[in-house]
């Protein structure tokens, strides 16, 4: 063999490792949890008693619409193929009023993010039931989560009883930036700092979990049944990620600018809540199975009143 050959193939074979190196540590491997994160479900069950009242009668859900994404961006080490990325918020019914969690995106943004479906109708009425709520609180400061607040045609009055922590309210960077607060939106504004927990409104609780973003939360809600949910956000975005401990690919993260051993410890403790609590209804990000079968069984009901 000519020894040009030889250097030649030598270079062909050491950068198929690096690339197969490289494909495995961006796409397949997920990496483990560092054990730093924790959530007292006793002291979060004691704050959703602290606030005297009625606790929600119900939680609705509302589809916003919906997209997909290859399945190794979700889960690292899936495969290229199209998983469904549906889009919610939700509202929690109160005698005296309703709550908003999540307050989707417009169809710019949801187009913007390829979405394949988008309901007007769910759209105008989340828009409607945000300025009448009581409070209006995003499980993070990503468009398709806070985008509906931002492009809020009356955004000043529904912030008026908007609870955003300090991270919530301000400009996010990195992959989600088609989206900034209108000029002055936030002028006299005050987030609220918390840490770990905070009571909003009987039966319902913030619970701190930085990680997919830094102002990332979950909301615990015990309804007047007795019934428990937890909205965790983007925590996970499939039950999936919840069950196996497995992040979205490293690639994904890297883009979205996550921390990603964070999230991987709140998906162990989400896992270890869930096999301690079997009928706490843990909800992630955009399974559309996970909140299927939620309505099914009663926990969720479908639509907005
Ligand atoms: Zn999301």
């Amino acid at each position: 063999m000519k020894p040009w050959l030889k250097w030649a193939l030598r270079i062909v074979a050491a950068l198929s490792v690096i690339g197969a190196a490289g494909y495995w540590w961006l796409l397949i491997e997920s990496g483990s949890p560092p054990g730093r994160y924790r959530i007292d479900l006793a002291a979060v069950r004691a704050r959703a008693t602290s606030i005297p009242g009625e606790a929600p009668r119900e939680a609705r859900v509302e589809t916003i619409g919906e997209a997909a994404f290859p399945s190794v961006a979700v889960t690292a080490g899936d495969g290229w193929s199209p998983i469904p990325m549906t889009f919610f918020a939700y509202e929690l019914v109160f005698a005296d009023g309703i709550g908003i969690v999540d307050t989707g995106m417009d169809k710019a943004d949801a187009a913007a993010m390829n979405a394949t479906s988008f309901d007007d109708d769910a759209f105008k009425r989340l828009t409607d039931a945000m300025i009448t709520a009581k409070f209006v609180v995003v499980t993070h400061e990503h468009q398709d989560h806070i985008g509906g607040l931002i492009k809020h045609p009356q955004i000043k009055a529904v912030l008026a009883h908007t609870i955003l922590n300090p991270q919530q309210a301000r400009d996010v960077g990195g992959m989600m930036t088609a989206i900034t607060w209108p000029a002055g939106a936030l002028d006299g504004y005050k987030p609220t700092d918390y840490d770990p927990y905070l009571a909003i409104a009987p039966g319902v609780v913030l619970i701190r979990a930085p990680g997919h973003t830094e102002g990332s939360q979950m909301v615990y809600v015990r309804l007047a049944s007795g019934k428990e949910i937890l909205f965790i956000g983007d925590v996970a975005w499939k039950r999936r990620n919840i069950d196996e401990v497995r992040e979205r690919a490293r690639l994904i993260t890297w883009l979205m600018n996550e921390d990603r051993s964070a999230v991987l410890d709140e998906l162990a403790v989400l896992k270890r809540l869930a096999a301690e609590n079997p009928d706490l209804a843990i909800v992630p990000g955009h399974d559309g199975a996970a909140v299927g079968a939620l309505v099914a069984s009663g926990v969720l009901a479908a639509g907005f009143r």
